[in-house]
């Protein structure tokens, strides 16, 4: 492989390791001529089978564009949706097979997506999986409410409170981040990071 600094036309392999998850082999590499170093990454091509019958490579990017669509006006940032689309990837790969149906990666977006925005997921869900009724997109709904009631819960008990519960029955993460003052935030530890959450007002010291 050529230098990617002076293209030079040979590298030397200097180090060679298997990823973590086993998916991936990151190599050293080095430059006889400039001598700087660089990493190459190698992964087993992921085919993704169209209904068509076609193949194609899988495209983190197509992913992306899909997953946008479904996403636009709503408060999903681009970072969320990058990560997202990673998610899906990984997720699919993890099948550890070298070619997926398109359907599959489209049911690997909608777990992430329901996370990170019920609106996108039922519009991406109703695309994907064909709604043409009212009914689907109740039944739809109903499934979420029911998902959403059997994972309430969990927040409640973290929070080690019924405080916030009591007066605010729909608060998410995300409101809950921006209602604490920049006092509250100080307080919090350096667990919290100034400025995380939507809403968030930097602390600046005086
Ligand atoms: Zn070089």
């Amino acid at each position: 492989m050529h230098c990617p600094f002076c293209r030079h036309g040979d590298s030397r392999v200097i180090d060679s390791r298997t990823t973590d998850d086993g998916t991936a082999i990151r190599r050293r590499r080095q430059c006889p001529e400039c001598g700087r170093r660089f990493t190459t990454v190698e992964t087993a091509s992921l085919s993704v089978v169209k209904r068509s019958g076609a193949t194609e490579p899988f495209s983190r990017q197509k992913v992306l564009v899909g997953v946008r669509k479904a996403c636009q006006g709503r408060p999903v940032t681009e970072d969320q949706l990058a990560l997202l689309a990673q998610r899906v990837e990984e997720s699919v790969r993890a099948t550890g097979s070298a070619e997926v149906d398109a359907h599959e990666v489209g049911l690997a977006v909608l777990e992430p997506l329901r996370e990170l925005d019920e609106v996108a997921y039922l519009r991406f869900a109703s695309v994907y999986q064909a709604f043409n009724s009212l009914e689907d997109f109740e039944a739809a709904i109903t499934l979420l409410r029911a998902e959403r009631e059997a994972t309430g819960r969990e927040p409640a008990h973290l929070l080690g409170g019924t405080a916030y519960h009591a007066g605010m029955p729909h608060t998410t993460s995300g409101a809950l981040a921006g209602s604490a003052g920049p006092g509250t935030r100080l307080g919090a530890g350096p667990g919290v990071r100034p400025g995380a959450g939507p809403g968030a007002t930097p602390v600046t010291p005086h």
